[in-house]
């Protein structure tokens, strides 16, 4: 099946990369950036692919969706949401959400459009990060709460929140094999007098360096051995395949809010 997607902050790196991910499956059918960007009207494939395909970035969604099967958003939380609102007005009814650092009133705006939207959301479209965090639950779920657990991240000097989307989902993995939700079992971050380590807990570390694309790793430690299960992003391109692998599962799904999870059926 061939189907026509639209890009969301295509002139962005993951924007990009989407466009790059799209063919053979998937043709361009519109794009946007924001409405002061020097790149509005500009040809997407001349932007992305270093060819012209005819199809200019908008700076409204309505133009860009209006022959698209399916939105595909990695941008920032407010424009994401702003997409939603206006997708209503579009023949789009499969999302893609790539975007991350939503705040738990945007968590629920988007769960609300799921009762009209298919939307496969996910801090991380990798296959690699889909396993990770599979693995990640079956750790946490036989090894005790003597053993500690520790979610380390590591991301280019860009990126502007933290710990990252996949982080969290991590440790959300680690805390659902505990049978707990991750609020219940967060440790604040390390800082001064700390004190002693509470067992049971997760603990996160965050580092911003460079062009990093994405490190993850989760240590589970005992006071006898140590097991690390990580992942290291080399191409963003593996989101975007993942995000692509997405769309074309979401297309004609009833409305819902989904995960890789679903997607990959792990
Ligand atoms: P980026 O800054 O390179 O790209 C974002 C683009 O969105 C920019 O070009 C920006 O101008 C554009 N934009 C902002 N507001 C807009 C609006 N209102 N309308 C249209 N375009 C708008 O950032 P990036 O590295 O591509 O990351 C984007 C988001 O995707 C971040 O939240 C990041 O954490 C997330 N991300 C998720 C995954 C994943 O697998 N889920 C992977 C990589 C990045």
């Amino acid at each position: 099946m061939t189907f026509a997607i639209a890009i969301a902050g295509a002139a962005g790196r993951m924007g990009q990369a989407l466009a790059r991910a799209a063919a053979p499956e998937a043709s361009i059918a519109g794009g946007t950036e924001r409405a002061d960007s020097p790149d509005i009207g500009r040809d997407i494939g001349e932007i992305a692919l270093g060819r012209r395909i005819g199809v200019g970035l908008s700076d409204t969604v309505a133009q860009a969706a209006r022959s698209a099967d399916v939105w595909l958003d990695f941008t920032a939380p407010a424009a994401t949401l702003a997409a939603l609102d206006a997708l209503g007005a579009t023949p789009v009814r499969a999302v893609i959400v790539g975007t991350t650092g939503f705040s738990p009133a945007q968590e629920a705006a988007i769960a609300a459009h799921a009762s009209r939207l298919a939307i496969v959301k996910a801090g991380n479209f990798s296959l690699g990060v889909n396993l990770l965090l599979a693995m990640i639950g079956q750790a946490a779920a036989r090894l005790g709460p003597d053993w500690d657990i520790e979610i380390s991240e590591t991301h280019h000097r860009r990126k502007v929140d933290a710990p990252s989307g996949t982080a969290l989902m991590m440790g959300e993995a680690a805390a659902a094999g505990r049978g707990a939700a991750l609020p219940e079992l967060r440790l604040p971050p390390y800082e001064g007098q700390t004190g002693p380590r509470e067992p049971g807990r997760i603990g996160f570390c965050v580092s911003r360096a460079g062009g990093v694309i994405g490190d993850h790793e989760a240590r589970f430690a005992s006071d006898e051995e140590i097991l690390i299960l990580g992942h290291r992003a080399l191409d963003r391109a593996i989101f975007a395949r993942g995000a692509m692998r997405a769309a074309a599962w979401a297309i004609g799904r009833k409305p819902g809010l989904y995960s890789m999870r679903d997607v990959l059926d792990l």
